[in-house]
């Protein structure tokens, strides 16, 4: 099978590649894409030499041909969204391993499924932003989506499949894992203070940046409520978060006749890629095996709302769907962002979010072209609102 990973330099996309490496028999790569990591890139085209590689623009394009000329690697170099595209649309391609972070995965995901492949999801954003338009295309084009991440694979799992369709009848309920991330237990004075360092240290899983800040304030659990409803069909009602400490349930369906099933393992993401990548077919993913006599004990309970107010407000995004979703996505990068860059506290990110979902008009998106404007205006605003907030922060400080 030949492979394209999008987002290739990131956590996902170097846990895709070891999957990969460990059956060179079973799969090819075709391309890997990253944004800003060339060095990183060009040791990984030297590696697994894919037949493409793509960068964002020319000077990136200009790096990558040098490291891989001096090398003799023969990986063709390409730039832009556009070669995001071609290198997933290609009919050479059967798998497109979606694995950019944030709204920029949105055209080249879409494009991956249009064109009918297999789409192993990780990027969630895109189904967030997206979410109906995404989900007619899947059907229109017959692609074979197969969530990536941790909570939906596990979901999909636990779920009576029909050649990849999930069947919904007798679904009561999604019981939706959450560990509650490095401050499920931090005293809340204390929560403004913290240092992106601090919300980038989770307990269980090596991430990127941007969703281990999501998974601190909870809003990356609002994301997935959101990507649930969509992928399995459901409404936000039956989605029920379930704060779980160990991370190793990764997920439950509740059945009419009052079953539970659940997919356990170890918090390594390489168990989903391997489950994506190898469907129907079960392969090793190099993860060791889960050690439940050293486990002992599960822990379950309820969210605290108080605490986690981002995930209040992707509760009301998903229930009004329309737009919102869009909006809270998109004035979440931005905060993130700002927070990352130190600009804005943590306990502000949820303030720029709930302002950003006020101050826009919601609207029910048609194209992709009105998602990306929902986008582009949502982040306009909350840009302006943490500009406001670092306004204040410098005359408190005076
Ligand atoms: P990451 O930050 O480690 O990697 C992001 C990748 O996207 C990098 O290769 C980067 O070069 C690329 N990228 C970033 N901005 C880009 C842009 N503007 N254009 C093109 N490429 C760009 O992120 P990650 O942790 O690997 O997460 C990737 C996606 O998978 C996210 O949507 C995240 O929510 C989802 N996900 C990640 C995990 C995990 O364990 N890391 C688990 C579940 C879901
Ligand atoms: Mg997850």
């Amino acid at each position: 099978m030949k492979v394209t990973i999008l987002g290739a330099t990131g956590s996902i996309g170097v846990s895709t590649l070891d999957v990969l490496a460990r059956h060179p028999d079973r799969f090819d790569i075709f391309a890997l894409t990253a944004n800003s990591r060339v060095a990183q890139l060009a040791s990984q085209c030297i590696r697994h030499r894919p037949v493409y590689a793509v960068v964002p623009g020319e000077a990136a394009a200009n790096e990558l041909t040098g490291l891989l000329r001096d090398a003799g690697c023969s990986t063709r170099v390409l730039a832009g969204e556009r070669s995001l595209c071609d290198v997933c649309t290609d009919p050479e391609v059967e798998a497109v391993m979606a694995a950019i972070v944030g709204a920029a995965g949105l055209v080249p995901t879409m494009a991956a499924v249009k064109a009918g492949k297999r789409v192993l999801l990780a990027n969630k954003e895109s189904l967030v932003m997206a979410g109906p338009l995404f989900m007619a295309a899947v059907a229109e084009s017959e692609a074979l989506l197969l969530p990536i991440d941790s909570e939906h694979n596990a979901i999909f799992q636990c779920l009576p499949d029909s050649h990849g369709r999930p069947l919904r009848d007798g679904v009561k309920k999604i019981l939706l894992s959450a560990s509650g991330g490095p401050f499920r237990t931090t005293p809340l004075a204390e929560l403004a203070s913290v240092t992106p360092a601090e919300a980038c240290a989770h307990p269980n899983w090596r991430m990127g940046q941007k969703i281990s800040v999501d998974s601190a304030t909870m809003m990356n659990k609002g994301l997935e409520i959101i990507e649930a409803c969509h992928l399995f069909a459901v409404d936000q009602q039956q989605v029920e978060v379930v704060i779980h400490p160990e991370s190793i349930v990764h997920s439950m369906v509740e059945y009419a006749d009052g079953s539970i099933l659940a997919q356990l393992g170890n918090p390594d993401m390489r168990t989903p890629i391997a489950f994506g990548l190898a469907w129907p077919d079960r392969i090793d993913s190099g993860v060791p095996s889960l050690d439940i006599m050293a486990v002992a004990r599960l822990n379950f309970e309820a969210p605290d709302l108080e605490r986690f107010p981002c995930l209040v407000l992707a509760m009301e995004a998903a229930r009004a769907g329309g737009s919102a979703p869009a909006i809270l996505n998109a004035a979440n990068e931005v905060a993130v962002a700002a927070f990352l860059e130190g600009k804005i506290a943590f306990t502000a990110i949820a303030g720029v979010v709930a302002g950003a979902m006020d101050c826009v008009e919601p609207t029910e998106p048609r194209s992709l072209e009105d998602v990306q404007a929902i986008d582009l205006e949502a982040r306009n605003i909350a840009n302006n609102l943490v500009q406001v907030r670092v306004g204040e922060q410098q005359v408190q400080m005076r």
